[in-house]
């Protein structure tokens, strides 16, 4: 059976990245499985614990850095966020294409470790609207919204090694594009 892709799927926080994974999960011609990370952040709104992320503390996280099980992990905005190794080698042996929403820096991480993977850069339209949204989505307070826009300018400049980049201006428009990829990628 052929090894499934492995796909670094990247964008600032507010870009509308989830909302756009949510279309390719249900696309079942994608043949996609989700990689649920593990984080110390606090659980957030409508979130579950072992869907969305797998929740920890601090000790525990460091736990599993010492034991070698994260394929890579970053710390974002005060918070550790990891893949977990063991369920992406897994998924890929039974031909899934595996999709790891992470940050840039675990992002180039991946693209070294693993030269077949392949990556895609959700871009907002510009950094005053992505202001607006993540404003809009209510979640954090300002302090930590201006916290996460210093991040994104960062995360923008470092996105260059990605090999694709998707605008999200209008929401179909970029899962048809992101999709159009993954299509392309599983056909190479
Ligand atoms: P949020 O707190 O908004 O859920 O996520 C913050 C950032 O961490 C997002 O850019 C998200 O993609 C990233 N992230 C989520 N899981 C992981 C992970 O396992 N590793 C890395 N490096 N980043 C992650």
């Amino acid at each position: 059976m052929k090894k499934g892709l492995l796909i670094v799927y990247s964008g600032p926080s507010g870009v509308g990245k989830s909302t756009i994974l949510k279309e390719l999960l249900e696309d079942k011609k994608l043949n996609l499985a989700f990689s649920i990370s593990m984080t110390t952040r606090a659980l957030r709104g409508e979130e579950k614990d072992g869907v969305d992320y797998f929740f920890v503390d601090k000790k525990t996280f460091e736990k599993a850095i010492e034991e070698d099980a994260f394929l890579e992990y970053a710390s974002y905005v005060d918070n550790y966020y990891g893949t977990p190794k063991a369920y992406v080698e897994q998924k890929r042996e039974e031909g899934k294409n595996v999709i790891l929403e992470i940050d840039v820096q675990g992002g180039l991480q991946v693209n070294e470790k693993c030269p077949d993977a392949i990556s895609i850069f959700i871009e907002p339209p510009s950094i005053e609207e992505l202001k607006k949204r993540l404003i809009g989505r209510g979640t954090d307070d300002l302090k930590v919204i201006e916290k996460r826009l210093k991040q994104v300018k960062r995360e923008i400049k470092s996105s260059k090694t990605y090999k694709y980049h998707v605008i999200n201006n209008v929401l179909e428009d970029a899962v048809k594009e992101v999709k159009e990829i993954i299509k392309k990628e599983m056909d190479n």
